[in-house]
């Protein structure tokens, strides 16, 4: 998608939320207590719950945005351009134009999106809002701490 008809598309953070909510569930979400498949959406707390046994899921869990703080319209750009851009786009460049404040918040969730979008494929653009399984999520973590001791490291020669 254009940045132009994406913006459009999605002005705002509600809009956002919605697009992500719905590409859960067309993905299909699993109760983890019962196995049930259906399931509904309470926009108070951002979660879905169980249409059998109430059981509920936050919006991020089990996403590579899952433990991030940023606003999910702030993920969807920055895969947006990750998408659109042949060549690798710069952290700084996304930081600017996401005009987010804070440099570190933004490294890590391009960080995460990047190893998520790693294969290009025909499942590209979706894996990035597909739900990942606990280890896979853990891996990536460890990975992206482990990248950050050694910068630190790096920085202190
Ligand atoms: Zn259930």
């Amino acid at each position: 998608m254009e940045l132009r008809a994406f913006f459009e598309k999605y002005p705002d953070e509600s809009t956002c939320i919605e697009e992500f909510k719905n590409k859960r569930l067309e993905n299909g979400l699993v109760c983890k207590k019962c196995n049930h498949n259906e399931h509904s959406f309470r926009s108070i707390d951002l979660k879905f719950q169980c249409k059998k046994c109430g059981s509920r899921l936050s919006l991020r869990s089990g996403t590579v945005m899952e433990n991030s703080n940023l606003p999910i319209r702030h993920w969807m750009i920055c895969i947006e351009l990750i998408t659109l851009s042949k060549r690798k786009i710069s952290i700084l460049k996304i930081q600017y134009l996401l005009g987010h404040k804070r440099y570190e918040p933004i490294w890590l969730m391009v960080q995460k999106i990047r190893l998520v979008m790693r294969q290009r494929d025909e499942k590209y653009h979706l894996r990035a809002y597909s739900e990942f399984d606990s280890e896979f999520l853990e891996k990536i973590d460890n990975f992206i701490i482990q990248r950050k001791k050694t910068l630190k490291e790096n920085a202190k020669k």
